[in-house]
């Protein structure tokens, strides 16, 4: 976890630092060092939500890119149960970030949980994952229209579980691994959009500079449904969960995306 309570406060790590768990309350120390994001642990395995120290790097980073306020969200739910989101935006978008297997139920039930939310998915959890989706966008009857993907079949690109999302869905085909510097397609968050047009998937990219920027400080989340265009037809949604002017925004981005710049070579402590 990237967030602890002293004294009542929300407090990052630091080096000796003693705390304790927002969620659980028990005793959690920092861990700090040159090799990993500094974060809190629990002392000793706990059963706690948060305790859970299966995180990732990949996933640490990314909630760090967030202003820390935003991070670790504890919310209720009408049960009084305590519900943990990674990052919820000052306009109230939950941003969860998933590396490890989730269970299709859960992804459902968390998506009508938080219904403003978007998933980020590190798509390089298998093998097969990052090479399945190259072929699938370089080599198959994707058409581009306005800066979106039609895609005709959706699972030659994406892995299965993430298909039915009924929220925005970027990939992040970076993961925690070095690239190939020649490969642009690695460099941009990928998103799947939850609605299809004609059987299609649509699905469009963005910058990781311009995701974090535009969910921290973009346009404030819809409170009622709206149907957004793309590529001048309606989708048949039943309900649109991200605001259609941060959809425009996207699309506002696409030409700038053509033009990367060259990868920078990060160095590793
Ligand atoms: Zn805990």
């Amino acid at each position: 976890m990237n967030i602890a309570i002293i004294n009542g406060n929300r407090t990052t790590a630091f080096s000796g630092g003693k705390a304790a768990c927002p969620f659980c309350d028990a005793p959690v120390i920092a861990k700090c060092g040159p090799q990993r994001e500094d974060h809190w642990a629990h002392k000793g395995r706990k059963n706690c939500n948060l305790g859970k120290e299966n995180e990732t790097e990949w996933h640490r980073s990314w909630k760090n890119k967030f202003p820390t306020e935003f991070q670790e969200f504890i919310q209720y739910d009408p049960s009084g149960e305590k519900h943990i989101a990674d990052v919820r935006t000052k306009h109230g978008l939950v941003i969860e970030f998933q590396h490890s297997h989730l269970d299709p139920k859960e992804r459902d039930a968390r998506e009508r949980f938080y219904k403003n939310m978007v998933w980020v998915v590190d798509g390089t959890r298998l093998k097969k994952d990052y090479p399945r989706f190259q072929k699938g966008i370089g080599n198959l009857a994707t058409k581009k229209m306005n800066g979106y993907f039609l895609v005709p079949n959706p699972e030659i690109c994406f892995p299965a579980d993430w298909l039915n999302s009924s929220v925005q869905v970027f990939f992040d085909f970076l993961g925690d691994m070095l690239p190939d510097p020649t490969d642009a397609h690695r460099q941009p968050l990928w998103c799947l959009h939850p609605k299809r047009v004609d059987g299609k998937a649509v699905v469009s990219m963005m910058s990781r500079e311009s995701f974090v920027e535009l969910a921290t400080n973009g346009p404030p989340a819809p409170q009622a449904p709206v149907q957004p265009a793309v590529n001048n037809m309606m989708l048949p949604a039943p309900r649109m969960i991200v605001d259609p002017r941060f959809l425009k925004e996207i699309s506002r981005l696409i030409p700038e995306l053509t033009r990367m710049p060259p990868r920078r070579r990060y160095r590793r402590f």
